[in-house]
């Protein structure tokens, strides 16, 4: 307990672990304090689409000081964690987009919930060509890729060229990459269809490599073949045990095994794969002696605490959790797992306050689901295998559900409707959030058969992360 009043408890990380944990501590007798360094939840499950301009951002996200403008004892804070002073029970702030952040904040109970982002597999220059879809900056950069892939292509006389424009390639195949590259399928099969005057952007080939032996490793192998045939009918060309080796401004390199490395040319890459937990995660592994795994996750207690800091929750995406036996598990990286996490955390501090005993975090695994396209999808729903139009509908009923804010629900459920009945997308924009996409090494040479001045259509900024 606070000397001066309350108890103070800081919340870091506004997105589905840190939100819940508020959520169930804003009527209880404490101050809640929430930093995020940005000023918005976003329903990451749904980025991919506005990447593929079915939603538009508005859409999946939330103003955070709006979730909580009737809960007189939230607060919010627009600030990046730069680190944690945990003897003094302070966290040192940063400023983010130029808003002046207060250099320190004391807390009596931390909670932290920051998260992860893609990792490149210590390939860093390949983030600049190949932009990902977790953050929302990143997500219109990847629809601005898309769609000006198809326009570049529409004014390119060279076949081969033109080839390369309409050659899209995800990577990694999780459900991030299988629904990305499904609806990569849908744009150019369905929605695009009769846009264009010199292309068929039916033609485009869309490859969904992955290094693993199948699609959605995570769900049980008849699901995984299942959504490999749902792909294969959206035009997706799957390309198991195959490892990407190279990403530049014109194509990828894969390695199959063979030996012989395979080069796609393509001026569209999209990143699915390898998380690693934020680095806020690291810091508290080094300043409590807690060990970090090869994913940067830091080690936590049953009850979700830095060992010798009962103080200090961390949850989410960056932790690995000690079962009761010692042993470190990873719970799979979705949000029911940080939902649940935040629920405990701020459920242990209740119980604390009043002294009632507490018990360690247990997972209700309540199953797995991911969507292909329109009307496919598979779930694994404790051991019952759904696929088709009814894993479809389940997965639409989740992520209405789940979706923060009632207007949202509206709007997406009507945007969805509209969508399913005319085929259309209504975000399809080409925006300048990215700037421009790298010039290929042939364009910088001036081998653009007598295009020079083509204008290069918006693309990716490289400082893209989270
Ligand atoms: C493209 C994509 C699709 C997904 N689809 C699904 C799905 O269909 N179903 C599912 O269950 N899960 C899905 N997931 C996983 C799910 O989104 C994560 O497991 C979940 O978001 C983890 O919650 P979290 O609270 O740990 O982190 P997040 O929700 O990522 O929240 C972290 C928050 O911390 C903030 N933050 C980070 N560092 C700092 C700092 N230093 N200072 C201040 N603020 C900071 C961030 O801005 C962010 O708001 C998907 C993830 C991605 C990327």
């Amino acid at each position: 307990m606070s000397e001066q009043g309350p108890h103070r408890v800081v919340v870091v990380g506004g997105g589905f672990g840190g939100l819940q944990a508020v959520q169930k501590l804003r009527r209880a007798p404490v101050e809640v304090t929430l930093v995020d360094r940005r000023n918005f939840h976003l329903f990451q499950p749904l980025t991919y689409q506005v990447a593929t301009g079915a939603l538009s951002p508005g859409e999946i996200s939330y103003p955070l000081r709006a979730i909580f403008k009737r809960n007189r004892n939230v607060r919010v804070l627009m600030a990046e964690v730069a680190d944690f002073d945990l003897d003094r029970r302070e966290l040192l702030l940063r400023s983010v987009y130029g808003v002046p952040a207060q250099p320190t904040l004391g807390y009596d109970t931390l909670i932290v919930s920051g998260g992860s982002h893609y990792s490149y597999f210590g390939h860093e220059d390949w983030r600049e060509h190949a932009a990902e879809v977790k953050s929302l900056e990143s997500a219109l950069v990847v629809r601005s890729r898309l769609l000006s892939a198809f326009e570049a292509a529409e004014q390119e006389p060279d076949p081969k060229v033109r080839a390369a424009w309409l050659t899209f390639v995800v990577v990694g195949a999780g459900p991030t990459g299988v629904e990305m590259a499904g609806q990569i399928g849908e744009l150019a099969r369905d929605t695009l269809r009769r846009d264009f005057r010199t292309i068929d952007p039916r033609t485009a080939r869309i490859l969904l490599v992955e290094a693993g032996e199948r699609v959605l490793t995570t769900f049980p192998p008849s699901l995984s073949t299942k959504a490999e045939r749902s792909l294969e009918r959206l035009g997706v060309t799957v390309l198991t045990h195959a490892m990407v080796i190279g990403i530049d401004d014109e194509g990828v390199t894969i390695d199959d095994g063979s030996g012989n490395p395979e080069r796609i040319p393509s001026r569209t890459v999209v990143w699915a794969a390898g998380v690693t937990a934020s680095s806020l995660a690291g810091r508290l592994g080094e300043l409590t002696g807690s060990e970090v795994d090869r994913a940067g996750r830091v080690t936590v207690e049953p009850d979700l605490t830095l060992p010798g800091h009962p103080e200090v929750f961390a949850l989410g995406d960056m932790v690995r959790v000690r079962d009761t036996s010692g042993e470190p598990v990873v719970l799979p990286g979705v949000a029911p797992v940080a939902m649940q996490q935040g629920r405990y955390a701020a459920k242990t501090v209740r119980a604390r306050l009043g002294s009632r005993p507490t018990s360690p975090f247990h997972y209700f695994d309540k199953g797995n689901l991911a969507t292909i396209g329109r009307a496919a999808g598979v779930a694994d729903i404790k051991g019952l295998k759904l696929s088709g139009f009814i894993a479809w509908m389940t997965w639409l009923f989740v992520h209405i559900w789940y979706l923060v804010g009632f207007q949202n629900r509206v709007l997406v459920i009507i945007r969805w409707s509209i969508s399913f009945a005319t085929h259309g997308r209504g975000a399809r924009l080409i925006t300048e959030s990215g700037a421009e996409r790298p010039s290929s090494a042939s364009e910088r040479a001036g081998k653009g058969e007598g295009h020079a001045d083509r204008q290069q259509p918006p693309g990716v900024d490289p400082s893209m992360r989270q």
